[in-house]
């Protein structure tokens, strides 16, 4: 967005950016780039490195920071504190991370079925990753079973998703093979549903990307 656009925008919503404090727009692409530790991509399946000896149908998850600290500040105001413009940011800032992966789609992880959430915070990502990376995005999936939001108990004490919890919305024309991306990745089991509803719709996850990498990532 334009500078004025920013400054329009800022006299009807007064926004800052909150790592940094600046008027006029929402976060800063720079301080969310600022956030961003160089992780080497990991095996969705174990979160070992990838590629990975014991998975070889895996494929690699990219990361931008751990579930902590301000990255994990940025992630609540952009889920809770509805702020979307943070998912635009922060979906240029994680770009480089895919900077050498090929795909024909991005798709979202979706909202939970009756979550009253204003937006997807997922999509807001994928919007900025699409911009950058001029890969379509394909809103293609959604939850197929009703589940209860996962964020705030312990990857222990969770249910395990049933094997058909996501569905494709629709086919996506001449899409062969996406990437996925969600805002927190925690045990990889909501990436993995959602890889195979896309290979059930002919769809090859080559990738997956979330900004933070919770509890499994951070403690092994
Ligand atoms: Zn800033
Ligand atoms: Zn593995």
């Amino acid at each position: 967005m334009s500078g004025i656009a920013d400054l329009f925008l800022h006299l009807i919503f007064p926004a800052t950016c909150p790592l940094c404090g600046k008027i006029a727009s929402s976060c800063c692409v720079n301080c969310a780039e600022g956030l961003l530790s160089p992780n080497l991509p990991i095996c969705i399946q174990c979160f070992g490195p990838y590629p990975c000896d014991k998975h070889s149908d895996s494929f690699p998850h990219y990361y931008g920071a751990a579930h902590e600290g301000q990255a994990r500040k940025l992630v609540h105001l952009l889920k809770y504190g509805h702020d979307g413009a943070i998912g635009f940011s922060l979906g240029v800032a994680l770009s480089f991370l895919l900077a050498e992966t090929r795909a024909d789609a991005l798709v979202p992880i979706p909202l939970h079925m009756g979550s009253p959430r204003l937006f997807n915070q997922s999509k807001k990502i994928v919007k900025g990753l699409s911009c950058k990376l001029k890969i379509p995005l394909q809103d293609c999936l959604s939850w197929n079973v009703r589940v209860s939001p996962r964020a705030p108990k312990a990857a222990k004490d969770r249910d395990p998703l049933p094997e058909n919890a996501f569905k494709m919305k629709y086919f996506p024309r001449g899409v062969k093979t996406a990437i996925l991306c969600d805002d927190v990745c925690t045990t990889g089991a909501t990436i993995l549903k959602a890889a195979s509803a896309l290979r059930e719709g002919g769809i090859q996850v080559v990738a997956s990307l979330s900004f933070t990498l919770g509890q499994k990532g951070t403690y092994n």
